[in-house]
């Protein structure tokens, strides 16, 4: 009998908790999580390091086959690394943020990525976070789940973790609410594979609620086998 693999999808807006929610889970139900923000990320790290503009698709095209995104868990902490060089910590930038979502406008590069993201669902037991997950990557993944939160408590947990990690200190809030809203608008109006909830992933909003139970949700409904 064909083993069946453990594949969770988690989908949603920017800073709705989605990865804290996806490590813990991954944690409890010991098996990966896979952040799919941070391929994006360390795609636009490559672009903006090459004086390259992350939507400039004519000038990123040609990047793609010359360039290698892989991931690796260390301790449960996902390290991502690019062209073999770990980037973990450069690809949090503001500046990287945006250009995530920019380069992730350029079909070709979802191609490459998702393609990627597919094999490691394949070989591995994962619970995976990004945008379009559920309805593009893994799109017969038995568990489906929508997290989000409003914008403001979104752009406070964004400060916060800026702060903690001591980069982007120049930001206020109000820029990050904005940076945030517009990545939203970039993700779900894009023409290919937006930023969506799929008619059968469960919604968890966040915005009152803390991680832990947030996960507690994800695992309830897991541990039910309840799609
Ligand atoms: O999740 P995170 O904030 O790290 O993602 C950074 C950006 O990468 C997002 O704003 C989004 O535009 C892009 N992204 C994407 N598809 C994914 C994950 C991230 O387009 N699956």
């Amino acid at each position: 009998m064909k083993e069946q693999r453990i594949n969770i999808a988690i989908d949603g807006p920017a800073g709705a908790g989605k990865s804290t929610v996806a490590r813990m889970v991954a944690e409890e139900l010991s098996i990966l999580h896979l952040d799919t923000g941070a391929m994006y990320r360390a795609m636009a790290l490559k672009a903006l390091r090459l004086g390259i503009s992350p939507g400039d698709a004519t000038a990123v095209l040609p990047l793609l086959p010359k360039t290698e995104i892989t991931v690796e868990s260390i301790d449960g902490v996902q390290h991502t690394y690019l062209d073999g060089e770990d980037v973990s910590t450069l690809i949090r930038t503001p500046e990287v943020s945006k250009g995530a979502s920019d380069i992730g406008v350029i079909p070709e590069v979802r191609i490459k990525l998702a393609e990627s993201q597919r094999e490691f669902a394949k070989e591995h037991d994962v619970i995976m976070d990004g945008r379009e997950i559920g309805s593009f990557v893994l799109p017969d993944a038995p568990y489906k789940f929508y997290v989000t939160a409003s914008a403001d408590e979104r752009a406070r947990r964004r400060l916060l973790e800026l702060q903690e990690k001591g980069i982007g200190m120049d930001k206020t809030l109000e820029s990050l609410r904005e940076e945030i809203l517009a990545r939203d608008h970039t993700d779900s109006t894009r023409a290919f594979a937006p930023l969506v909830r799929v008619p059968d992933a469960v919604l968890i909003d966040t915005t009152n609620m803390s991680a832990s139970e947030a996960a507690a949700e994800v695992l309830h409904r897991v541990n039910k086998g309840e799609r």
